[in-house]
């Protein structure tokens, strides 16, 4: 699971912050001053920043500075309570990836911190290569020995998820929460169905059914 640094000076909200986190299924540290916020993002203990602007110390502009001189592009979201168009903008221009005007509601920032890893997984890693299938996860295209085929939304997340394990055996538990988002068993055979469907487009022997267990990509 992620890693989120907490840079707030407010125990109040760095607390209802970190405890919603937690519960979200987040890692996480809280600091309070601008300097010890920049040695732990620099340090690489982090994959994303939640950084309040009026910290004691360095405020978090220059921690922002100073993160981005060093060449990180740890995503930051900016907590601030300035509204301002110009504060806005000087966050976005100082590098931070989005802000949340204070008060914000948790939901949102969870929204928000979601959205900004996912982002930062995608250009980490804009395709998967797995044999003869090429996964574009920017431009969200697929190739097959070379040719693009056409995949619906739910048979991309599908091949992603098999190529991501290639080798491996997923099980239909597995494969329903990771592509699905359900935590239980709705009865149905969604996986198998969706399993054939990329079958007929990806060539059946790429998929094989392990009796018993799931469905492993060659
Ligand atoms: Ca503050």
């Amino acid at each position: 699971m992620s890693r989120i640094l907490i840079a707030e000076d407010e125990s109040r909200i760095s607390s209802f912050v970190d405890k919603g986190l937690r519960a979200a299924g987040f890692t996480t540290t809280v600091v309070a001053t601008g300097t010890d916020a920049l040695e732990l993002a620099l340090s690489g203990a982090a994959d994303l920043l939640v950084l309040d602007i009026g910290l004691p110390g360095i405020d978090g502009y220059e921690v922002m500075r100073r993160l981005r001189a060093a060449g990180s592009s740890l995503p930051v979201i900016v907590l601030t309570a300035r509204t301002s168009a110009e504060d806005t903008l000087a966050s976005l221009e100082g590098g931070a990836n989005d802000y949340m005007p204070k008060p914000f509601r948790f939901d949102e920032l969870l929204a928000r911190i979601r959205l900004r890893l996912s982002d930062a997984t995608r250009s980490a890693e804009p395709r998967l290569v797995v044999g003869e299938l090429e996964l574009d996860l920017h431009a969200r295209t697929v190739l097959v020995d070379g040719a693009e085929v056409e995949l619906s939304a739910r048979e991309f997340s599908l091949a992603e998820e098999l190529m991501r394990h290639a080798g491996k055996v997923l099980s239909r538990e597995q494969l329903l929460s990771r592509v699905w988002g359900y935590d239980f068993d709705p009865g149905s055979n969604v996986v198998d169905v969706y399993v054939g469907y990329l079958r007929a487009k990806l060539g059946a022997a790429r998929i094989e059914t392990v009796r018993g267990m799931g469905y492993r990509l060659r």
